[in-house]
């Protein structure tokens, strides 16, 4: 492709809106486009990338046997009621009527349309096992948008799924996903790490999460250099620890006036924050159209509450949980705001923390404006609904699987892959007929990548303050050839064969024929970031070229051959993915 022709735009200054690194640099190089907050076009250098990486997505999937099919975005919400989703997805199901109102949403997500396509047409054991997957078009309605690409309301996701007999042949469908998801991520050039991972709305047992490493992550990863352990922080479990044997004591209330917080009850008496109790109240919705019920959870004063861990044990989607209003509670309940304990409380759900139930002689709130009770013991003068691991597992905390103080990293969470098991086979009645003529269920895995997400993702991970540095596997162009004087005679004669070698090589070149000053096509050249750059300037009557990788800072002076063929040599190497990683 020649500049000169090309429909490309940058920018030389920051676009206001961006905040991040991949956000800031799919503008200024003119390869995204925003419409609406949260959705994005692609212009031609945008989507030669994206085109790659779908590619390299695609060839994975093939070689672990997975057949690639392409459904609809619009869905009936018959499907997603009989799943039970069209509830419990919540306000992120981007819902719309046809003109006879009758309901549909646009997919986040097709574990009900696969569900319902396999059910139709399985009948016997001997049609099973299979994996089909698609790469196609999302929409969620995020409650915030964000950071371009990484968080949008429309999106490209690669969806697979898994049908099989049994759960060991889940196993091991589970398996060659995760292996081919960590093929692609290789050859996408992301230093990534799999962790294990919370179900969310998608539903099942197992899960990893395939997490690019990177400071601007939204997912954060807890792990343990001693065993392995890996994690999200939503998922981490939390180990107690035993606590020291104390004597009850009897329970005592006492005035803390203006000791609304836990730092300030501690500080008034003198205690340290383990032994206080920290209450968090919460109105809980139980159903469409259903009022409110509320939760009081306990977790010790020094600990974070972990939400994810909460939903959880509430067994209610994230978004039907929320902090509650206090005087409202108050009223139902006899909280107050700041005061609140498990002792005295009424009409509500009580959860605690499983540490709090060996901790003796704790600090809570009174139920009363202004007063503590001391000497607070589970049993003895509370009692729980439901008690479960709620807390967050942070930073130096002790692994929970062999005790070593555990590091955290942030990550950009790129894929995810689900053993679903039959939650979707049961809920809409997708069976196969066994060797015996028995029905029984199909047992289902999910597996995801954002597409889109992982071309913001390698971006975020390969740049400088120049621009983007692409690894040559997902590139829009191999090789940038800045033509310096295009009035020159002899440059622009060798520019055009240069030109015209490396394409006829398979190397995918740009040449930068525009009439620019030539510090504009270098600021350009290092902003659009392809591998290569050779320079053809004064000393082309020589016969002679710069020859540069974006990667390092110094160019080689070369003959024309010889640039081609390093050219034609580094693409060859890399081109299915280098491991060659960000220089920090
Ligand atoms: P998140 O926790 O970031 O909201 P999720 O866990 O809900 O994501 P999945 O349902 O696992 O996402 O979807 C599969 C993949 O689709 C994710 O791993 C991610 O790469 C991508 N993805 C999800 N939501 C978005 C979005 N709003 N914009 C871009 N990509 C997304
Ligand atoms: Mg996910």
């Amino acid at each position: 492709m020649k500049a000169s022709r090309m429909y490309m735009h940058t920018l030389r200054e920051v676009p206001a809106e961006a905040e991040i690194a991949s956000h800031v640099l799919l503008l200024r190089c003119g390869m995204i486009r925003k419409l609406v907050s949260g959705v994005y076009g692609f212009l031609p250098l945008g989507y030669r990338s994206l085109r790659k990486i779908e590619q390299i997505v695609r060839e994975e999937m093939d070689a672990a046997g997975g057949q690639e099919i392409l459904m609809s975005a619009v869905q009936p919400a018959e499907l997603w009621q009989e799943s039970g989703r069209w509830y419990a997805y919540g306000p992120e199901l981007w819902r719309l009527k046809d003109r006879h109102e009758r309901e549909f949403c646009l997919g986040p997500t097709h574990e009900e349309v696969f569900t319902d396509t396999v059910r139709q047409n399985i009948s016997s054991y001997r049609q099973l096992p299979f994996n089909l997957y698609q790469i196609q078009t999302k929409y969620r309605d995020e409650a915030r948008p964000r950071f371009g690409l990484i968080r949008s309301r429309e999106f490209i996701m690669k969806d697979a799924y898994s049908f099989d007999l049994d759960e060991d042949g889940l196993s091991k469908s589970y398996q060659e996903m995760y292996e081919a998801y960590e093929k692609v991520f290789d050859r996408c050039g992301l230093e990534y790490r799999a962790v294990e991972a919370d179900t969310g709305a998608i539903g099942g047992s197992n899960s990893h999460e395939f997490c690019a490493l990177s400071e601007v992550g939204e997912s954060e990863i807890l792990y343990c250099d001693a065993c392995g352990m890996a994690a999200t922080a939503e998922r981490a479990a939390f180990r107690d620890e035993p606590m020291p044997a104390e004597d009850e004591l009897p329970i005592k209330e006492v005035e803390t006036p203006d000791s609304k917080t836990i730092e300030a009850v501690a500080t008034y008496l003198g205690l340290p924050q383990d032994k206080t109790i920290k209450a968090l109240l919460f109105s809980v919705y139980r159903g469409e159209g259903v009022g409110p019920d509320y939760a009081a959870v306990f977790v010790r004063g020094d600990r974070q509450l972990n939400m994810t861990k909460l939903v959880n044990a509430l067994g209610v989607p994230e978004f039907a949980v929320e902090f509650a209003d206090e005087e409202a509670m108050h009223e139902a309940t006899g909280s107050v705001g700041g005061y609140t304990g498990p002792v005295g409380l009424h009409d509500c759900t009580i959860v605690v923390d499983s540490e709090l139930i060996e901790a003796k002689n704790m600090c809570a709130g009174a139920c009363k404006e202004g007063y503590h009770l001391l000497n607070v013991n589970y049993g003895r003068d509370y009692k729980a609904d439901i008690i479960a691991d709620l807390k967050l597992l942070q930073e130096g905390d002790p692994c929970p699987v062999c005790g070593t103080p555990v590091k955290a990293a942030r990550g950009i969470e790129v894929g995810q892959v689900f053993k679903l098991g039959t939650k979707y086979s049961e809920s809409m009645g997708a069976y196969y007929k066994d060797e015996n003529m028995e029905d029984r269920l199909i047992v289902m895995g999910c597996y995801g990548i954002g597409v889109t997400r992982t071309l913001a993702a390698v971006v975020e991970q390969h740049h400088d303050e120049d621009g983007i540095i692409w690894p040559v596997s997902v590139a829009p162009y191999h090789a940038m050839i800045v033509l310096v004087n295009g009035r020159d005679a002899e440059q622009t004669a060798l520019a055009e064969s240069l030109y015209a070698e490396l394409t006829n090589a398979g190397v995918e070149v740009c040449l930068d024929d525009r009439a620019e000053r030539p510090g504009v096509k270098f600021k350009d050249a290092d902003l659009l970031g392809f591998p290569v750059r050779i320079t053809v300037g004064k000393k082309a009557t020589d016969g002679l070229v710069e020859w540069k990788l974006r990667r390092e800072k110094d160019f080689v002076e070369l003959s024309a051959e010889d640039a081609i063929a390093r050219t034609v040599e580094l693409i060859r190497n890399e081109e299915r993915g280098s491991k060659w990683q960000r220089k920090s």
